[in-house]
């Protein structure tokens, strides 16, 4: 008997190999956000085919081009640099968290910290921190006195071979990994044995509730629920010391111990309905085709992010958007582009806006307090919000979703 050959169909899960396609875009923008004017038109896309795995559930996109993902990543344009009120005091409290279950004066390794927030909370807290981080648009300067030594560098950093840290932090890294065994393996190599380690993703229990078809992107490869996620920490040694829900389901946290990797045997935990699955995020796209088919103007998206990525992805071929605001001041120069072109990045304003037909928020977890922001200048017609409508919480602001 031979091993079947490792292909990368192989369920990332339960080690299986079939599965069936619930969600497919042809082409889809591969960045969030790019450099306005420079990349060729055509370049710059991707593909989708989520296909659920017929044993375990687990979704994954199968056209995803692992080859890419170094030029993927060390290309990007630092996104998620929190721009809110409510944003920081996210990061600040995330900070505080962690510090919580750690020594005076710890060491923490933070694996893809984006612009570094979370580092620099940490340092604050006298933490010294050693962030491995692979975009180009970071550079050591904005560290320079704070504690955060910054190794640009995909994980596992030959730099930091063999070192241990009394805290591991890695947040919204792990759905972008197309292997994840190895890359926890290596996580759980940089913790020493009474260390902590926190690591936070999306939850695809969430997608699967509300059926949220923008939270299917390029970047992401997989998406985890919570059930699989169980069964792939225990696998590489870490313990789950507490579970926490983040933004209202939408992501989950683990805070996780160092333990022996279990050796587990793979277990069906088939419960989803791949079909119905399928038929009810059509249904979504085809809801929110005909809204923005329904206004009758310009309309202006808000929130330069992987959701207007998505949604760019989705609609651009037959909705014309006019405008694309975004708070984040290191955006100036840069755009947004689906398959019918490019959208410059602009702040929001009351002049702007007043030449809209309707805003559709794109940054839909901080949906509420862009809508405030839009009120306050003015903006007086239809707002929709990208958020899927949760069966259980129906939201205070319109979804382009909902049925
Ligand atoms: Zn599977």
């Amino acid at each position: 008997m031979t091993e079947p050959a490792a292909t990368p169909l192989r369920c990332v899960v339960c080690g299986l190999g079939d599965a069936v396609t619930v969600w497919s875009v042809a082409r889809t923008p591969m960045h969030a956000v790019r450099p306005s004017g420079v990349a060729h038109h055509a370049s710059g896309f991707g593909q989708l085919d989520i296909a659920a795995c017929s044993t375990c559930g687990h979704l994954s996109n199968r056209a995803f081009d692992a080859d890419a993902a170094d030029e993927l990543y060390g290309a990007l344009v630092l996104t998620n640099e929190p721009v809110s009120a409510g944003m920081i005091a996210a990061v600040d409290e995330t900070a505080a968290l962690i510090m919580r279950h750690l020594k005076r004066g710890p060491a923490v390794l933070e694996v893809g910290g984006g612009g570094g927030a979370l580092s620099l909370a940490l340092a604050r807290r006298s933490a010294r921190v050693d962030l491995v981080e692979p975009s180009r648009a970071l550079g050591a300067e904005r560290f320079a006195g704070t504690g955060v030594m910054l190794h640009r560098a995909m994980f596992p950093a030959p730099a930091l071979a063999g070192r241990r840290f009394d805290a591991v932090v890695c947040r919204q890294v792990l759905e972008h990994v197309p292997e994840p065994a190895p890359f926890l393996a290596a996580l759980r190599a940089s913790l020493a044995d009474d260390g902590i380690a926190y690591l936070e993703l999306p939850s695809a229990d969430d997608i699967l509730r509300r059926h949220s078809i923008v939270d299917f992107h390029y970047p992401h490869v997989h998406y985890y629920r919570r059930g699989e996620m169980e069964w792939l920490l225990a696998r590489a040694g870490f313990a789950i010391e507490e579970v926490f829900d983040i933004k209202q389901g939408h992501d989950m946290g683990f805070l996780l111990r160092a333990v022996t990797p279990l050796a587990r045997e793979a277990r069906a935990s088939f419960d989803i309905s791949p079909s119905e699955f399928a038929a009810a995020l059509a249904e979504r796209r085809a809801r929110a085709a005909q809204r923005l088919a329904a206004i009758n103007g310009p309309i202006a998206l808000y929130g330069a992010n992987a959701y207007a990525q998505a949604l760019l992805g989705l609609y651009q071929d037959s909705t014309r958007f006019d405008a694309m605001f975004d708070d984040t001041t290191s955006y100036a120069g840069r755009c947004v582009y689906g398959p019918a072109g490019e959208i410059a990045i602009e702040p929001p304003s009351g002049e702007r806006l007043a030449g809209m037909a309707a805003v559709v928020i794109a940054a839909y977890l901080h949906d509420a307090e862009i809508a405030r922001k839009i009120a306050a200048m003015e903006f007086r017609g239809p707002v929709y919000t990208l958020r899927a409508p949760d069966p259980e919480a129906p939201g205070a602001i319109a979804s382009l979703f909902d049925p």
